[in-house]
């Protein structure tokens, strides 16, 4: 490494430290170092929102820390770089003249729409519907998913799609991007977290230029906003999501939200609003089964080309690797990485070896979380009911189903389990483990929902 690139490393690590790592991740991250050259440190970001963002907010100490490592550095200059397929790291595809909207909302002119690229996220090249599998437990999410980027019309709106972690919701949302934009490049479809939605917001305000902000967002065919459960708790932000939403939703325009939960489990999100996200159709995407993680190890082994992989070997990860693809995916990139660098070939021995930890944390990543998840979607109820107080039977004696399934397949205490439940006392939770246990004797349909949720659970 050159002395310049340790001196970035030290800046960056400083920086990051001093400003915690969301807003590290969100706009220092991304700066990559480009050129030193007579007293000039130049540095590049992918849009020219980002710049300006960093240039008001952090460039005063980015260049005392590079200072403070080199004296000779007299300026640091921030330009903007691309760098994603395409030509454009933007998934704003534009519309030329009136085109086929009926509605009068506003379109913004061709200098406008330039600067659209600022706008929206970059797409993952790899996140198309060709690269996605499909099981049981996607299968309604990708089908919703299809039908919004291959219909000029809108059926359902808004699209929800809700999920854990690691199950596909930004895969599907960038599918949908990829899809419109190669068979409509006219339509202009956004794509960005709600994180990012808050970011630019926040600047708009502070800029004072929210009718701009506004005008870009109600201008778009498709907006596509991911992980909303990001603005619980940020009250105008939601606000101005919400007009934002609703003017599209009025004038017919397509939208796609993903959450981590469903509409009626997100808290910290008003009332108004979580009814509102599930007026279209709401699709949840379900833990993946064994079946489903071993037909994406095998699409992603014949992605990969040359690399053997026995067919053991992926049954092994798809039976030990169950708590989300992303983790399924480094799994199996991590073991190909050590063959290739050892210069053997992958065995079930090797994989053992080298994915030791991992195997362990998924071993005990069963969380109460998931019980209570499973549980709830078994039974046809609200998350939000299971943990409630409500006492009627339909609600407590799945709660007590749950309890008894998180003692029985966790390490967790009574204690801990109660507080899992609406904060409940280890009293209760030992009374609902008692109760199953003896209902289970006398209750062959009770014993039979128990054993079903535990291959669920268990897989
Ligand atoms: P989420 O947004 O739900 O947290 P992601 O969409 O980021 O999850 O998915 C995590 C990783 O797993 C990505 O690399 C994605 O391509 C992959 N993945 C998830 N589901 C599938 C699937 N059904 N087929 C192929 N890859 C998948
Ligand atoms: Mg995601």
């Amino acid at each position: 490494m050159s002395e310049i690139e340790a001196q970035w490393g030290r800046v960056q690590g400083r920086l990051r430290s001093e400003f915690g790592d969301a807003a590290y991740n969100s706009w220092l991250k991304p700066l990559s170092l480009q050129a030193v050259e007579s007293g000039k440190v130049c540095m590049a970001v992918p849009t020219r929102f980002m710049r300006d963002w960093v240039q008001s907010h952090y460039m005063d100490r980015i260049r005392d820390l590079w200072q403070a490592e080199n004296p000779k550095l007299r300026e640091v200059e921030i330009s903007v770089r691309a760098s994603v397929p395409n030509g454009s790291d933007e998934v704003v595809a534009h519309k030329n003249g009136a085109g086929s909207n009926p509605q009068d909302m506003p379109r913004p002119s061709e200098s406008a729409r330039s600067s659209d690229d600022e706008f929206g996220a970059p797409l993952d090249p790899r996140f198309t519907f060709n690269n996605f599998v499909v099981g049981k437990s996607n299968e309604l999410g990708y089908a919703a998913a299809r039908r919004v980027a291959e219909s000029a019309t809108v059926h359902f709106n808004p699209l929800f799609l809700h999920g854990g972690v690691g199950l596909g919701k930004t895969h599907l949302m960038h599918a949908i991007a990829w899809h419109i934009r190669q068979r409509d490049p006219g339509r202009r479809v956004i794509y960005m977290s709600a994180e990012k939605f808050m970011y630019q917001f926040i600047s708009a305000l502070r800029y004072k230029d929210t009718m701009a902000f506004k005008q870009r967002f109600r201008a778009v065919d498709v907006l596509m906003i991911d992980d909303v459960q990001f603005i619980a708790n940020k009250n105008s932000t939601q606000e101005e999501f919400f007009h934002t939403f609703n003017a599209l939703i009025d004038h017919h325009r397509q939208v796609v939200i993903s959450a981590d939960r469903s509409p009626s489990d997100l808290e910290g999100i008003e009332e108004r609003i979580r009814s509102r996200l599930g007026w279209g159709l709401v699709a949840d995407i379900h833990p993946t089964d064994y079946e489903l993680r071993l037909g994406i190890l095998q699409q992603k082994v014949e992605a990969l080309g040359d690399a053997e992989v026995p067919q053991e070997v992926l049954e092994f990860l798809a039976r030990r690797i169950t708590s989300n693809v992303r983790e399924l995916e480094g799994a199996m990139n991590r073991i190909v990485a050590h063959a290739t660098l050892i210069g053997r070939p992958i065995t079930l021995e090797m994989t053992q070896d080298v994915l030791q930890d991992l195997l362990r944390a998924n071993d005990r990543r069963l969380t109460i979380d998931e019980i209570q998840r499973r549980v709830a979607e078994y039974y046809n109820l609200r998350l939000s009911d299971l943990l409630s107080a409500r006492r009627a039977r339909t609600v407590a004696r799945p709660r007590q189903v749950a309890m008894y399934l998180a003692k029985q397949l966790t390490t967790r205490s009574l204690p801990e389990i109660g507080r899992k439940f609406g904060g409940r006392d280890h009293t209760t939770v030992m009374h609902a483990v008692k109760r199953i246990e003896e209902l289970m004797c006398s209750d062959a349909s009770l014993e039979e929902d128990i054993a079903h949720l535990r291959r669920l659970l268990e897989v």
